[in-house]
């Protein structure tokens, strides 16, 4: 299929199949052929590669995508966009499911392709009412993801990627940072899709890291550590975890002081290494 025009493409399969755009599942499609490219060249798919692309649309994406990648895996929850895949796309390398991607088993789904790959990379352009949970489900979820691509609002990119005493830094910049390499790849315009959102987007490619180096006893009581901390983000961190723990203030202060850290500290201070160490000292006092 030729990549020229992709708005008159859009605007040709919506005249066409007489679609209706439903706000409710966060529809913006893509129109520009230029971030279109730009997009593609930013995950490190091969010819042996398997795309799991999250909300194709009308396809803008998933039409470079399976140029590049050995197959692609879509999961769309829109019955009507999943009809109109299947007429556009005559391909077996796309495997469209009409599925919401919060409630599926994405490695078993993958296993069940029953195909060869040298990665997993999730490819995304996200509806932002579910970015978070989404990003959240694989990182806790998948064992074969190595590597997400994907569109965000810009703020939520600036969260995923932001350091320390930053004021975007917050719990899920640390449950993702702990797990990946978080960087923002491209700056999206709102102009670039039907209908224009109300703000502006960005591209950020999470890396998963391999072989985490510190890693706490317990994952389940460092995530539960982190949130407990950022639950009142302008509190110190003490006041925080006894809010949560019921653990006496100078019990928390002398942890602290072991672990170098100031007794007036907040969570917003602390990076992903701080954390754990606080995450283990803490599994052998509650
Ligand atoms: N990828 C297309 C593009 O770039 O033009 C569409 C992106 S649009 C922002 C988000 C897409 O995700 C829509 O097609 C929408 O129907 C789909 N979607 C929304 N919620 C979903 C969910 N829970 N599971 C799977 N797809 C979903």
């Amino acid at each position: 299929m030729s990549k020229v025009g992709t708005v008159s493409r859009t605007k040709n399969i919506i005249d066409k199949h007489d679609f209706h755009i439903k706000k409710k599942y966060g529809q913006n499609f893509l129109i520009d052929q230029n971030i279109l490219n730009k997009i593609v060249q930013i995950p490190s798919i091969t010819s042996e590669t398997l795309v799991v692309e999250i909300g194709p649309g009308l396809g803008s994406l998933t039409e470079h995508l399976l140029d590049k990648a050995k197959h692609v895996l879509a999961y769309e929850i829109d019955a009507e966009l999943v009809q109109i895949l299947k007429e556009v796309f005559s391909t077996d390398k796309l495997t469209v499911l009409n599925r919401d991607f919060l409630k599926c088993d994405i490695d078993s789904d993958i296993v069940e392709l029953n195909i060869t790959y040298d990665k997993v990379i999730v490819v995304a352009n996200l509806p932002y009412y579910i970015t978070t949970p989404i990003i959240l489900k694989i990182i806790e979820e998948s064992m074969l993801v190595k590597e997400m691509v994907l569109m965000t609002q810009q703020e939520v990119a600036q969260r995923l990627t932001s350091k320390p005493s930053t004021k975007d830094y917050n719990s899920l910049s640390i449950a993702i940072q702990y797990k990946t390499k978080a960087v923002i790849a491209l700056k999206v315009p709102r102009t670039v899709f039907i209908p224009s959102p109300n703000v502006d987007s960005s591209i950020v490619k999470l890396s998963v890291i391999e072989n985490i180096e510190q890693k706490p006893i317990s994952e389940e009581l460092f995530y539960e550590i982190v949130r407990a901390s950022f639950a009142q983000r302008r509190k110190t961190l003490v006041n925080n975890l006894f809010n949560k723990y019921g653990i006496e203030k100078e019990v928390l202060i002398n942890l602290l002081n072991d672990l170098n850290l100031d007794s007036r500290i907040r969570a917003e201070n602390l990076s992903v290494s701080d954390f754990i160490r606080l995450s283990d000292i803490l599994y052998k006092t509650i």
